[in-house]
């Protein structure tokens, strides 16, 4: 599932490839996958008009669109942008935004979980949809960030995906910054100290940005990331070689070592 280093991915790609060429049509192949904006509203706001820039919140893309207004784009569990030159573009594009120079950009969403959507404003979108602070933005520091996990109940890996609380972060990434910062999924947020929170965020902007880094791809991870085991038979600790375990949290699947990330 697309999370923030997914995302930030995704907007380089555009950034490379889709700015600032005439938008000739917008094909709208499944209309459930629109927010509040219909297939019409979004053709008459694109058609004619040039992509300019990026944005990224959390797990959400906005793109500039001319002077009007930006699209949003958010990828569910399985979407993906595709740039490209051929006649069909793939099966499960669902919004294809045709380029006068015979290119396209593809809303690519196999199970339709994802949104594409229209704001005259991001920061208007992000309080409408109560999205809290991005998880790499400068302004959560430390201190802030103890302020705003450890009063949460339940916990520490459920804190971490709450969006209300830091946008940006889902199963996987959690996973991961947990297992750098050697602490266990289950640990409840509000009894973890202000040391061990104090890690968890220093780990947080590490593992974002080395995953960035990485262009989000698991086999392209530094050698003692938890990400590249995952869902590996017989998985171990890429640390201690113990054998990694799988534990219900928050209603989805979390990997943890049990020796590494022992309860305290
Ligand atoms: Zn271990």
């Amino acid at each position: 599932m697309p999370e923030l280093p997914d995302v930030q991915v995704f907007r380089e790609y555009l950034d490379a490839t889709s700015l600032h060429q005439r938008i000739a049509r917008v094909d709208v192949r499944h209309e459930k996958v629109l927010g509040d904006v219909s297939a019409q509203a979004l053709q008459r706001r694109l058609t004619g008009r040039t992509l300019e820039s990026t944005r990224r919140h959390g797990k959400h893309l906005f793109v500039r669109v001319g002077e009007d207004g930006w699209l949003v784009f958010h990828f569910g569990m399985t979407g993906y942008p595709e740039y490209a030159k051929t006649k069909e573009p793939p099966e499960h594009a669902r919004v294809v935004i045709a380029f006068e120079n015979g290119f396209h950009l593809a809303y690519v969403s196999q199970r339709m979980i994802g949104r594409l959507d229209w704001t005259d404003d991001p920061r208007e979108f992000i309080r409408r949809h109560r999205l809290g602070i991005d998880a790499l933005d400068d302004r959560l520091d430390a201190g802030r960030f103890r302020e705003l996990i450890g009063r949460k109940r339940g916990s520490i890996k459920s804190a971490l995906m709450n969006h209300g609380t830091i946008a940006g972060l889902g199963n996987v990434y959690t996973d991961e910054i947990l297992f750098q910062a050697e602490v266990h999924p289950r640990t409840a947020a509000s009894e973890t100290d202000q040391w061990t929170l104090t890690q968890i965020h220093r780990q947080m902007r590490r593992v974002l940005i080395v995953s960035i880094k990485s262009r989000a791809q698991p086999e392209r991870m530094p050698e003692d990331f938890l990400t590249p085991h995952r869902g590996v038979e017989e998985a171990t600790c890429p640390r201690c070689g113990t054998s990694l375990e799988k534990a219900r949290v928050s209603g989805r699947t979390a990997y943890f070592c049990p020796t590494c990330q022992a309860m305290q």
